[in-house]
């Protein structure tokens, strides 16, 4: 049975919450917790949603190849820990990373057994204005984001499964189908 398992999407397409539905069906599944260098959002937890890292500190654990990957997103870094991952799965348990597709294809190359599922909004008007709708971040911010969609959905054609989320209980009944058999 496939235990390491990515997911990617583009902002504000609602992967959270589908993978968060998710987690709350399948608790013996766990969710990576990524560093970034970005700042927290109201209500985000530093160890919970991300290790909220500086970029001196990231940058000491680039250098310590502390990571098993790591990317810049609109500006800022992130990255997942190698020694999270391979603890993880040596004890046996089933371990999902949210990543950007980037960092999904390279831990692919890392680790083949890795299984890459691409969550796409349903068009991408919707998701403009989702993004919109969260009024977390600035117009520039925005811009940044939407930027990066076009890279992402051509990244994510090497991906081994795509979902549209059309709606939430769609989307997390895919995703157990893939998972779960
Ligand atoms: P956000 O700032 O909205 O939490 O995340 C922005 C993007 O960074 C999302 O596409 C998310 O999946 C991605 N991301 C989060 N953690 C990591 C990570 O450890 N590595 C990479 N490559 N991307 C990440």
């Amino acid at each position: 049975m496939k235990k390491l398992f990515v997911i990617s999407g583009s902002s504000g397409v609602g992967k959270g919450t589908v993978i968060k539905e998710f987690l709350k069906k399948h608790p013996d599944f766990k969710l990576s917790v990524s560093c970034t260098t970005r700042s927290k959002r109201e209500g985000e937890v530093n160890g919970v949603n991300y290790f909220f890292l500086t970029q001196k500190e990231f940058k000491k654990c680039i250098d310590n190849g502390e990571f098993l990957e790591w990317a810049e997103f609109s500006g800022n870094h992130y990255g997942t820990k190698k020694d999270f991952v391979e603890s993880s799965l040596k004890n046996g348990e089933n371990l999902i990373l949210e990543i950007d597709t980037k960092g999904a294809l390279n831990v692919k190359k890392l680790m083949p057994e890795a299984v890459l599922i691409f969550i796409a909004p349903p068009s991408l008007e919707e998701l403009e204005s989702r993004l919109r709708g969260r009024h977390t971040e600035t117009e520039e911010a925005i811009q940044k984001r939407l930027a990066s969609i076009k890279l992402e959905l051509e990244n994510s054609k090497h991906f081994d499964y795509e979902i549209i989320n059309d709606t939430v209980d769609n989307a997390v009944n895919k995703l157990e189908e893939i998972i779960c058999g």
